[in-house]
């Protein structure tokens, strides 16, 4: 079986040039002791937006492994796909994000829940799992109530993995089941009994990514209760290693943290869970890379600096069709959105300075770094403008595009 290494790491690079950029963080994170597999993702909505192939990323990923001489493990990642849209990334990815949300909460048969819960009479009852803060206690009313909740996109996880596995064999990809992009979290309890379903389903996950307690706004901070995150954290963790156990799911079976950059206040809490329990873990990146290249653009001046304050300002312009796909994973506060007359004003390092993600400068404006965030199409619509800018500035952007994973993601995640 392809196997998903320990840690992993994804990231999102929606212009395919800043690959080598990526992967020089994580020789930055090998070069202390750490190996971490880079997964490159895109999902079917960014390269329909960007106009790319899933072929295209694949084939910028291998470009920087041999330019860079990488020897570890790296995968491609067909992020987000479901059944009407995989076609596209068979044959050019090793790792499937089966989105399985849609089909959350949609009806279930009775007979097929009362039959998975004959099966499973274990899951009724007091559970007192390794690990866990407390035991959990679930009648058999709740477990009905969950199963039939989440029996359908279990089952359409199953649809999804099968046919990848017809076509490519099931030893030769990565599957992870992604249920966050949907209202409600799923509680600790919840993801044992998904994970009984999926072992039913025979689905090989190695990765699973629930949806957190707390929100996860693109590009910024976490916004929630810490104390309450790691509680449920630890919990999930201690429900995975029980899962790999009773229901023989892959041994290395681990969480995955979707829209997981820049939640600098939960590094310390998820190195603390890893480092005390020895799991696995997978961040995917929010394809925040991007956002380093207008740092870059804007610290180095000139035509760089003047696309970016135009990309701005027509974002502020356009501020409302800009959001509206983004509404439930963004809060942008439109009173502190600086003028386009204004940002003009500044020079290139102050309107770094509000972009870049350093919570306590003084400059920094997570507002401005949201709406730019979302407004990525107008690079795309730049074209030949924006990308020849990318290549004329390499080594500056590629410098903010490594810091920013290397140091602010990478070191307290994994190093401390
Ligand atoms: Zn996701």
């Amino acid at each position: 079986m392809l196997t998903l290494e320990r840690f992993s790491f994804g990231v999102g690079d929606r212009f395919a040039h800043q690959a080598k950029a990526q992967l020089q963080a994580f020789q930055k994170l090998a070069a202390e002791g750490i190996v971490v597999a880079p997964v490159w993702n895109k999902s079917n909505r960014e390269h329909t937006f960007v106009g790319s192939e899933p072929q295209n990323v694949l084939d910028a990923a291998k470009a920087a492994i041999s330019a860079k001489g990488w020897e570890h493990g790296w995968h491609v990642d067909a992020d987000h796909i479901r059944l009407e849209t995989v076609e596209r990334f068979i044959a050019c990815s090793d790792f499937f994000t089966l989105d399985v949300a849609d089909s959350i909460g949609q009806p279930t048969p009775l007979a097929d829940v009362q039959a998975f819960i004959n099966r499973h009479p274990e899951l009724i009852g007091t559970l007192t799992i390794a690990g866990l803060s407390e035991p959990f206690t679930t009648t058999r009313e709740e477990v009905e109530q969950v199963a039939s909740k989440y029996f359908l996109a279990v089952q359409e996880a199953g649809n999804i993995y099968r046919h990848i596995s017809a076509r490519k064999g099931e030893a030769n990809f990565i599957a992870e089941v992604s249920l966050d992009e949907t209202d409600a979290p799923q509680t600790p309890p919840e993801l044992l009994i998904i994970l009984a379903a999926l072992a039913d389903e025979k689905v090989r996950i190695q990765t699973i990514a629930p949806k957190f307690t707390g929100r996860f706004n693109k590009g910024v901070d976490y916004v929630g209760d810490l104390s309450q995150f790691e509680r449920e954290f630890n919990d999930d963790l201690a429900v995975i290693a029980h899962a790999i156990q009773q229901y023989g799911l892959p041994a290395n079976l681990k969480l995955s943290v979707h829209s997981g950059s820049d939640k600098f206040s939960l590094y310390p809490i998820i190195h603390r869970a890893l480092a005390r329990t020895g799991a696995g873990l997978h961040l995917k990146t929010a394809g925040t890379t991007w956002l380093e290249e207008l740092v870059g653009l804007s610290e180095a001046g000139g035509e760089g600096l003047v696309l970016t304050k135009e990309i701005y300002a027509y974002a502020l312009a356009h501020v409302d069709e800009l959001c509206a796909p983004y509404a439930s994973v963004i809060d942008i506060e439109r009173s502190k959105l600086p003028s386009a007359e204004t940002v003009n004003t500044w020079s290139g390092p102050q309107l770094a300075n509000a972009i870049r993600h350093i919570p306590g400068h003084p400059e920094f404006n997570p507002h401005v770094r949201q709406l730019l965030h979302v407004s990525f199409k107008l690079a795309a619509k730049a074209g030949a403008r924006y990308l020849d800018l990318l290549k004329s500035n390499e080594e500056i952007v590629a410098k903010q595009v490594t810091e920013n994973i290397f140091e602010r993601h990478m070191r307290p995640l994994f190093i401390g």
